[in-house]
């Protein structure tokens, strides 16, 4: 089955207009969330990555399934406030308005090569604000992967003009 199928889209969620690409489905199906995680690493297999970071929440559960599949350790990147230790952060665009995020100021290691993993990219602000907070702690960020891509939205292009490659899975225009 084609990983396209395996996502629910969920009309309205979570306000009028917007149509919500729901990838509980992916994940729920066994051969489609290994083949998504099959098809996130490809590329880097061997490659000798040694940090995947992920964004919460869903960034959690496929970053730590990439990590996992790479032999890499993995980066929590979290919403302010919720990390125990202490914490570099910083402020990053939303569709309106703004937000920070954080990591631990030990998460990585100076030129340590990381690859950043979400389910979705969209206008690009949120992958964005992770790289920028990944390479200002030394980061090395050789990639940025999405299940799930809005083109319309232009966020993988933001995200190369960044000088970081982006790999995507499936595009919903
Ligand atoms: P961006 O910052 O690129 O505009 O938005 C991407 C972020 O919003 C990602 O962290 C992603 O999880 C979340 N997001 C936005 N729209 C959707 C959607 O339709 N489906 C899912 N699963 N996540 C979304």
């Amino acid at each position: 089955m084609p990983l396209r199928a395996a996502i629910r889209t969920i009309p309205d969620y979570p306000k009028k207009g917007i149509l919500f690409r729901d990838i509980t489905t992916l994940l729920g199906d066994a051969k489609a969330f290994r083949k998504a995680v099959d098809e996130l690493v490809q590329p880097w297999a061997g490659a000798k990555i040694e940090k995947v970071a992920g964004m919460e929440a869903r960034g959690f559960i496929l970053g730590g399934a990439v990590a996992h599949q790479l032999s890499a350790g993995f980066v929590p990147i979290r919403k302010k406030g919720k990390l125990p230790h202490q914490t570099v952060s910083i402020s990053y665009a939303l569709e309106y308005g703004v937000d920070e995020m954080e990591m631990h100021v030990d998460a990585v290691a100076q030129g340590e090569k990381v690859i950043l993993v979400d389910d979705l990219i969209a206008t690009g602000g949120t992958a964005e604000g992770a790289i920028r907070l990944l390479q200002k702690m030394g980061a090395n960020v050789v990639a940025a992967c999405f299940v799930i891509d809005l083109p319309d939205l232009g966020g993988a292009k933001k995200i190369e003009a960044l000088g970081v490659p982006v790999r995507t899975l499936v595009a919903f225009e």
